[in-house]
């Protein structure tokens, strides 16, 4: 845990959120400020800054997430469609230094992204 990362403090219980899933490797929760009717985080629990900060030892957690977000989305019902999108680092769009996906589904998407 980092202590000056918010979704480390998520993690812990230390900040509220409309938590959706967790099991020992992820969290998933609500995002504060959705950009579509269905609007998820899946995050790591273990702090880790970026996708740009991962190797092959954590080949088992990014398969992990990636398969848990297609479950989710599978049980919120987005059958016609959903988006996964991993920001990293700032030019990437990245705000938060904590690994997550977004899990953006219920609307049409729109392509190439902003
Ligand atoms: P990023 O821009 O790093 O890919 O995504 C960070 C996401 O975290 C943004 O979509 C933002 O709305 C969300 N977020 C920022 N602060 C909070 C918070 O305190 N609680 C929750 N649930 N989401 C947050
Ligand atoms: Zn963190």
């Amino acid at each position: 845990m980092n202590s000056d990362c918010l979704f480390c403090k998520i993690v812990a219980g230390n900040i509220p959120a409309k938590r959706v899933d967790e099991d020992e490797l992820c969290l998933c929760f609500a995002d504060i400020n959705p950009q579509a009717p269905t609007h998820l985080l899946l995050i790591s629990k273990q702090h880790i800054v970026s996708l740009a900060h991962t190797g092959p030892e954590q080949l088992p957690l990014l398969g992990h997430l990636l398969l848990k977000a297609s479950e989710i989305a599978r049980r919120a019902g987005l059958d016609r469609g959903y988006r996964i999108v991993l920001n990293s680092g700032a030019e990437g769009g990245q705000t938060v230094d904590h690994l997550h996906l977004h899990l953006l589904g219920g609307r049409p998407m729109h392509w190439p992204p902003g």
